[in-house]
């Protein structure tokens, strides 16, 4: 017969040895994690992000404004209106902050690749069910940074979408040019950085498609325009844009005012 005592000190031994393999504490929360998984994250912190809330936003690009002064009589902010952004419409589970913004930094900086899967499930839960896509399309990462970091985040949140709905991932554009990182630039500018930044890859044409193109962070969306474009040029009739986050920039400077100075030929 096994006493207390015994099962006490072999339960001690096990979670020792355990802990040696796993991670005990939830890496954003700091709590002691109960269930043995490849994801340091406790199920709290997994809980499915609150959406990004605005009073004001384009219906297009879903960008949320302080007020209804950048949208015109149709709900559209002017870079919709003027066709500057790529994509048809956007979606995005939760705003660049908080516990979405640590589990993203651990995904795609920290190398935590079977977070894939409950990241997935956010985006999986924002899209309209019904929406009907004939290809899913993960953001490509340049050649160079993703040899650096050793798989596409993008990929991996596409290749989710992709098993959970049985709708074909395809990779038709490639990135061509090594983009200087667009932190710190104004919106004008990350829009020259990323021009002629995609091509469309020699292979099936995507005529008439409809495609969710995946990225994990939005920011002002240029990254995301250029590659829409470049998917429209490959023959798509429809790009939807689907990101786990959405940087808030409300509180920020204009980047709309900045984006039309430079449409216009401004500087
Ligand atoms: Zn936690
Ligand atoms: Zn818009």
């Amino acid at each position: 017969m096994v006493t207390d005592g015994v099962r006490h000190a072999m339960r001690r031994a096990v979670c020792g040895l355990l802990d040696l393999l796993f991670p005990d504490e939830c890496r954003i929360c700091e709590q002691p994690l109960h269930e043995i998984s490849r994801i340091p994250v406790c199920l709290y912190c997994l809980k499915q992000p609150q959406a990004l809330d605005a009073e004001f936003f384009c219906r297009t690009c879903r960008t949320p404004f302080l007020n209804r002064y950048p949208l015109d009589e149709t709900g559209q902010c002017s870079l919709c209106r003027l066709g500057l952004n790529g994509f048809d419409d956007v979606y995005s589970a939760g705003a660049y902050e908080g516990n979405l913004r640590k589990l993203i930094h651990l995904f795609k900086f920290e190398g935590v690749r079977p977070l894939a899967r409950p990241l997935g499930n956010f985006l999986a839960q924002v899209l309209p069910r019904e929406q009907r896509f004939d290809a899913i399309v993960p953001m490509p990462l340049h050649w160079r940074r993703r040899w650096q970091r050793g798989f596409n985040q993008s990929e991996l949140l596409a290749r989710e979408i992709s098993r959970r709905w049985n709708v074909p991932l395809r990779s038709p554009v490639r990135r061509k040019k090594a983009t200087v990182p667009q932190a710190g630039l104004t919106s004008a500018q990350r829009r020259k950085n990323v021009q002629g930044a995609f091509e469309v890859k020699r292979g099936p044409r995507l005529d008439g498609l409809s495609i969710l193109l995946i990225d994990d962070v939005l920011t002002t969306g240029a990254t995301a325009s250029a590659c829409a474009r470049a998917l429209k040029r490959g023959g798509a009739a429809r790009v939807s844009l689907l990101t786990l986050a959405r940087r808030d920039r409300r509180g920020g400077m204009d980047v709309q005012t900045n984006s039309l100075a430079s449409a216009a030929g401004g500087s």
